[in-house]
Formats: structure tokens, sequence, C-alpha cells
């Protein structure tokens, strides 16, 4: 029963303490039967496993349409009401309650009829799509009592605000099912990673048998969330994270490439979990012509090079290759792409996460042939010496790349978490991820366009402005991105608009540099960059890893000294 389940959101949402949180949800588990567990990916705010491409994707104009047929209000009223709560689920719930009061009808809306209607919504293709969205959402929202609607709404624009994360539900899966310890939290904490689905392990943690948990094991083909790096700034605080020696790597300024082989059969993520295959069919080739084995997944860096000069360029140079899907052939001539594997999670048959970095490096290099300019192990030294570091460091830099990442000889390999065994070190003026959340129109040659962007920063679940970017972004697209491209990627997204300005829900990732930061009380983050400019797109960028708070103020503290990195 759907009523449930928007019972459960509102319970959590209720308290702010994690606790409290995790122990309405662990007993939501205990009574929630096998044929409903699909119910788990709702209480995310999804309809699929995380791996899966498919998304919900409704914007605020198609929820505002749907919430009017539904409830027989004019959109402008909707509109204007959202405007003074600014929550459009709460919108949902009060004009719903208004009909129910005049009308009484009432309906059972189960949870297999919601996740029905919203898994057709991404399935949706062509002409009169629009429509038939609008009727699969009013069809729910006609059945839904008040609270109902509220959290479907929510659930479909993508704001769920009940503070129920993926180790929520870990931490709800082990009160539920065994004795709560540190171990049985990271063996189920592995066995998500493993398995990047809940509902898998929610099944076999049903059964209470934590040795079931152990045997979750990687699939090729499904995508696995990629391992993240710290940041340090000096070689010595390097050494001082993953020990001496270490391995060093080029950190290769391109993207993240993570290659699943079975058979004939290559595909190829980024690290947002996206298959990229398409549109890099000499990857694939190289993969299957300069790599050995029947089956494997490997972690790589894909980096552009001028076919000329045979110069590393960019990755703003080769960006628009991720998302392209016409003109591939042509796109592959012009921007051509070398990758570099630098780790390896499973090979024929056998995961390889928990061997040492050093065996899978052995690994690498026994089952890959390389083919400078095709695909090549990273360009990795063994040293515990900081001279040598900082020589192959300056190299790195020489050979257009961001710097160097130290890796821990012994260190597993851990999907999707940001560790200390894999650290990363560039130059001081160095690239931050940001989000854009709000912009302004620009008047003159640029009327019409958005010309000026807020770019905000990640602390917690919240967005917080750090600065304003205008330079970087060009007039015409031949020269780089352009401001009507990024209007036009902008204008599906707009939230609110006031005069000039719009503000913007946090979906548009990019690279900035900057000169500085500031104190400021000019933006709610409490710092400001000075002098950002625009560098790239980062389409590739999930929303969780853009740089956080933290790191701002991380970069504040060190920037005041002169660093040298050695
Ligand atoms: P950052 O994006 O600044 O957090 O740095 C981490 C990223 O560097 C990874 O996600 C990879 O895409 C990239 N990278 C480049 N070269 C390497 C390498 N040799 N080992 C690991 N990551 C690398």
């Amino acid at each position: 029963m759907y009523k449930k389940l928007a019972e459960l959101y509102e319970e959590c949402s209720s308290t702010p303490k994690r606790l409290e949180k995790i122990k309405i949800v662990s007993k939501f588990l205990k009574y929630l039967s096998s044929t409903d567990k699909d119910v788990l990916y709702l209480l995310l705010g999804n309809i699929y496993p995380e791996y899966d491409e498919r998304r919900i994707g409704i914007s605020h104009q198609l929820a505002i349409k749907a919430i009017s047929k539904a409830t027989g209000t004019e959109t402008k009223k909707i509109i204007h009401e959202w405007k003074m709560i600014g929550d459009l689920g709460k919108v949902a719930e009060k004009f719903t309650l208004h009909k129910k009061q005049s009308t009484l009808q009432s309906h059972i809306l189960t949870t297999e009829k919601v996740l029905e209607n919203l898994r057709k919504l991404p399935e949706l293709e062509g002409i009169g799509t629009v429509n038939k969205k609008l009727s699969l959402i009013t069809e729910l929202l006609t059945s839904a009592s008040p609270l109902e609607a509220l959290y479907l709404i929510r659930t479909l624009i993508g704001d769920l605000r009940i503070g129920i994360q993926e180790s929520t539900i870990r931490e709800s899966l082990a009160s539920a099912f065994f004795e709560k310890s540190k171990e049985t939290s990271e063996k189920i904490q592995k066995a998500i990673d493993k398995s990047n689905d809940l509902v898998t392990v929610f099944d076999i943690a049903k059964k209470g048998k934590i040795k079931e948990l152990e045997k979750v094991s990687l699939e090729v083909g499904k995508p696995i969330k990629a391992m993240l790096a710290q940041k340090v700034t000096t070689f010595k605080d390097g050494f001082k994270e993953v020990g001496k020696p270490c391995a060093v790597e080029y950190k290769y300024d391109g993207f993240r490439l993570i290659i699943h082989k079975q058979g004939e059969k290559v595909i190829l993520f980024t690290r947002s979990l996206e298959n990229v295959t398409k549109q890099f069919p000499e990857v694939v080739e190289y993969i299957l012509k300069y790599i050995q084995g029947e089956s494997f997944i490997l972690d790589s860096e894909a980096v552009g090079f001028d076919r000329k000069t045979k110069k590393y360029t960019d990755f703003q140079a080769i960006s628009q290759r991720i998302r392209r899907k016409y003109n591939i052939e042509e796109l592959q001539k012009k921007l051509p792409v070398e990758v570099n594997i630098f780790d390896i999670l499973y090979y024929n048959g056998k995961s390889q996460l928990d061997e040492p970095f050093e065996k899978r490096t052995e690994l690498i290099k026994k089952i890959i042939k390389n083919h400078p300019y095709k695909i090549i192990h990273a360009k990795q030294i063994i040293t515990g010496d900081e001279k040598r570091v900082k020589e192959f460091y300056k190299k790195a830099l020489k050979d257009n790349q961001e710097g160097v990442m130290m890796k821990n000889l012994q260190s597993p390999y851990r999907p999707g978490r940001r560790v200390g065994n894999m650290i990363k070190l560039k130059p001081e003026e160095r690239d931050l991820d940001l989000v854009i959340t709000g912009a302004e129109y620009g008047a003159g040659k640029r009327h019409g366009w958005l010309s000026s962007f807020i770019l905000s920063c990640k602390e917690g679940k919240s967005y917080l402005e750090v600065g304003k970017v205008g330079t970087g972004i060009k007039e015409k697209s031949e020269q780089g991105i352009s401001f009507e491209e990024l209007t036009k990627k902008i204008k599906p997204f707009i939230i609110k608009e006031k005069g000039k300005k719009v503000e913007v829900k946090p979906k548009i990732i990019v690279s900035v540099t900057y000169q500085e930061i500031q104190k400021s009380p000019n933006y709610n983050s409490g710092w400001a960059l000075r002098f950002p400019r625009f560098t790239a797109l980062r389409p590739d960028k999930p929303l969780s890893e853009i740089t956080t708070l933290k790191e701002i103020e991380e970069d504040f503290k060190h920037q005041k000294r002169n660093y040298q990195y050695g």
C-alpha cells in the first residue's frame, strides 16, 4: 500500500535524528515482504537500482500541470502557491485536500501501481510523450490522498526531503536482521558496493545469515561505483597517508572509464554510471585486441591527444565525445583518446577487490599489451623517495596532465568510497567542480542568453553559493562552450524567475579555476571565489562528487602558503 510508504516518509522527515530514522526504517524493513521489496528503491526516491540508467526525470512544469489536472486547480494558482511555500509537494497536498473535501471520493493506491506508472515514464519517446507522461502522473495523483500526493510529487521532481541515504538503509538492515556491530555494517556495505543494488542485499539480509552476504559478487556488465581519491598538498603528506614506498601515477586530465568485458562484449561506463560504449567504438576495439582475458572489469582514465603533435589535450577538448550520439566516426577522428588503465576489479570470474594494489598492478601488466595513443597501463613508478616523486610530478605537468596520484601498495579497491589510500596531488590553481544553482540573463549581444552563472558547492545535502562565473564561456560555440549552449542546457531546470534572475535546480556541473578564495558575506557559504573562470562542463561527474564546503575552507587555509610540492 502506498499509504504505508507515505506514512514512513512522513515519520522519517519528522525527526532530524539519524538514529531515530534508522529505528523507523529498520522496523519497516522487518515487516517488508519479499514480494514488495522494490519499495526500497522508492525509499531512496528511485525506481530502479542505482546502476540502472533509467530515471524518473520529470520537470517542475509537468508536475504542475499534473497537479492542475488531478485537482482541478488552475496552474496559475499552483505556481502562486508554490512561490509562497517553496515546496511543490506541499502544494499538491494542499490542493488534493481541497478536492477531497469537496468530492469525498477515494481510491486505494498501491505501491505496485505507483512503480508501474513511474517505470513507464523513462520508456516514453517520440510524439505525444509529454501528454502520455501527464496522464500517467495524473492517474496516480487522482487516486492519491493528500499525504500520498505530497510524496508522489516530491518523488517525481527528485526532491524527497526525508533525509534517508544509502547509509541509513545499511544501518537499518543491520539492526533489522543482525546483531549490530561495526563488522556487520562493513559486510553489508561491501555487499551493497558489489551489487550496487539494495534490493539484492535486502533479500539476502532478510535470511539473517551474514555469511551469505559475503558471497555477493561483482557482475560484469553491471556498473560499479568508482573508488575516489583524497587530496593532499605536499608529497610529505602524501607519503604520510599512503606509506613508503608507494605507487605514483600520472593523474591524467581526462575522464574516468570503467570497462567491463565478457567474451566479445565490452561495456564502457563513466563515473556517474552512464553507459558510453556507443560513443567510443575504438576503445571497444582496443580492449578486445590488446587485453587478454575472458572477462574483466578495469578502471581507467581516457585522455585526449592531438593526432599531429601527439600532445595530450585537456578534458574540455574531448568532453563532447561523452554525450555525442551521432557522427561518432568523425568525432573519433578529430578527437582521439588514449585509455590509461590504472586498476582491475575483476578478472576471469574472480573479484580482485580485496587483492592488494601491488598485486592488481602486476595483473594489469601481465594482461595488457601497451599501445601508446591507444591503450596503456597508466604511467607509474614505485618509490619512497620524495625527489623522484617531484621529478615524476613535473614530468606529468609537462605532459599536460593534472598532477600525480599516490597509492598505497597494500590497499584493496573500495567501490564508491573516498579513501585515504589513494591520494591526488595537483598544482595550487586547481579546478573546483561546482554546480550551477542560479543565473542571470545578459544584455546587449548576450540578450536572451543567460550570461552569468551562480556556482555552489556542497554542504551535506544542501548547496551553498560561492561565486558567479561568466569568464571562460564563449560567444560562439566553435570556440568552446557558448552562452547559447549553456542557456539551452540550463533552461529545463529553471525553478523560479524574477526579473533577469533565475533560480536553477542543481543539475549542471562545471569545472572552474580561480585566483583566490576570500571570506565574503555576499554568498551564503561565507566564501567567494575571486576571478573564477569556466573551464569545462562535467557531464561525467555526479552531484555527489562536487567540491564540498570543507574542501573550499581547506583551499583557503592552504592558499596563503607557498607550496612547492616537495
Ligand atoms: P578528482 O576528479 O580531482 O577528484 O580526481 C580523481 C580522478 O582522477 C579520478 O576519478 C580519475 O578520473 C582521475 N585519474 C586520472 N588519473 C588517475 C590515476 N592514475 N588513478 C586514479 N585516478 C585517476
